[in-house]
């Protein structure tokens, strides 16, 4: 018992860890009442999707973004993904979940497309039980046959484990790149992908976990880290994009090693469609 309580204490990092067992409690109804919640989400139109800059390093054009999920529930407010993604996982309602947002994310930006903006690629960020199913193919085709928008600006987001845990990921990889759509690594650094793995996978961009960026230009261990990855990735052929980029000293530190593209709140935080539109125009693309 005093572990348990040291540890939730430790999670809780406050001092009321002597009520956990009704805390446990009142945390599994919560949760509870997100999936019931989460289950009416979609049909009342509580999801909607923003969208962050990414940007090159080269031309300082806005390339592209990544399209976040947030849900904006009736009572609660705005709740991040982080807090509802694990529900919707668990209770298999991330299959729904995640179908909307590849329709969406391809409508908008065929929408920008045809409304005159200059191209921009999108990224997806899936989970790894769509990643498992084999229907993803199914959703990604009707996701792009329902837009019109072209595989090749359609990038889905997938993480070192997801790639590295499932027997059957390589063959997975290889249908999905065979749509014409592009792959990325996200959160890079923070599992265990060996290069040797690596090198056999068939993806286009890696993005460098926020947690080695963010301290860049005064922490000559993440420095030294980032400096590899880069390195490393482009002698695998790979584009690497930075994400987390919160100062100028970090964008000019990743642009004098090379990486090819950024994004952070440095650029912008993630932004409404109307919004993106408006960075895009004014920015210059
Ligand atoms: P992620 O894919 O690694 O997304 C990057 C997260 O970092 C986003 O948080 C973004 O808002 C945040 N971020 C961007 N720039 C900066 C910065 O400069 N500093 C800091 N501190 N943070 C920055 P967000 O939107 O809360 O999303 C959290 C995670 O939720 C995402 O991490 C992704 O794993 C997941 N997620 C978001 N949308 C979806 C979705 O549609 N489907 C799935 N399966 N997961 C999603
Ligand atoms: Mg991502
Ligand atoms: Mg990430
Ligand atoms: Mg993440």
């Amino acid at each position: 018992h005093a572990d348990i309580a040291m540890y939730h204490a430790k999670q809780a990092g406050r001092d009321n860890f002597q009520f956990f067992i009704p805390e446990m409690n009142q945390r599994a109804m919560e949760r509870l009442h997100l999936e019931h919640d989460l289950r009416r989400a979609l049909e009342r139109q509580e999801l909607m999707l923003q969208f962050q800059p990414q940007v090159s390093l080269k031309s300082r054009l806005v390339v592209g973004a990544e399209a976040l999920l947030r849900w904006r529930h009736g009572a609660q407010g705005m709740i991040p993904p982080d807090r509802f993604i694990p529900v919707a996982e668990d209770s298999g309602l991330i299959l729904e979940i995640g179908d909307w947002v590849l329709a969406e994310a391809c409508r908008q930006t065929q929408a920008w497309r045809l409304a005159g903006l200059p191209e921009l690629r999108i990224a997806v960020n899936v989970s790894a039980a769509q990643f498992r199913r084999p229907t993803i193919i199914r959703s990604i085709r009707k996701a792009l046959e329902a837009s019109g928008l072209p595989p090749r600006l359609l990038e889905l987001e997938l993480t070192e484990s997801m790639v590295m845990t499932e027997a059957a990921a390589l063959t997975r990889l290889n249908e999905l790149r065979a749509l014409g759509i592009r792959l990325s690594i996200d959160d890079f650094g923070t599992g265990y992908s060996s290069l040797s793995y690596l090198k056999q996978l068939p993806v286009d961009d890696l993005k460098i976990d926020q947690a080695f960026v963010r301290d860049i230009s005064s922490d000559p261990n993440d420095a030294a880290i980032v400096q590899a990855i880069i390195r490393m990735g482009h002698t695998l052929h790979l584009s690497i994009v930075a994400e987390g980029v919160e100062s100028q000293e970090a964008l000019e530190f990743l642009a004098e090693n090379d990486c090819d593209s950024v994004q952070g709140y440095y650029l912008s935080r993630p932004l409404e469609g109307a919004d993106f539109e408006r960075f895009v125009v004014t920015r210059g693309r």
